[in-house]
């Protein structure tokens, strides 16, 4: 099921842009062909009644990845 919740960041409220609704048709998401796994830290910061019902957008995992590596490196 398909609801507007699930189109939504449960991060940042923007759009997630998640292809959900392509993959239904046989396409696919950039959040399922990205290199690595959703970082479990930053699943964690989704409030845990917006948990599992939508995907975090492309900018709120660039821009957590931006902060993770820059934490690395100090
Ligand atoms: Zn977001």
């Amino acid at each position: 099921m398909i609801n507007e919740a699930a189109a939504t960041c449960p991060l940042c409220g923007n759009d997630n842009l998640c292809g959900i609704k392509e993959v239904l048709t046989g396409g696919t998401c950039w959040c399922m062909n990205k290199a690595e796994r959703m970082p479990q830290e930053l699943l964690e910061r989704v409030p845990p009644d917006k948990r599992r019902q939508s995907c975090i957008c492309q900018a709120c995992y660039t821009a957590y990845m931006r902060e993770a590596r820059s934490r690395e490196a100090q």
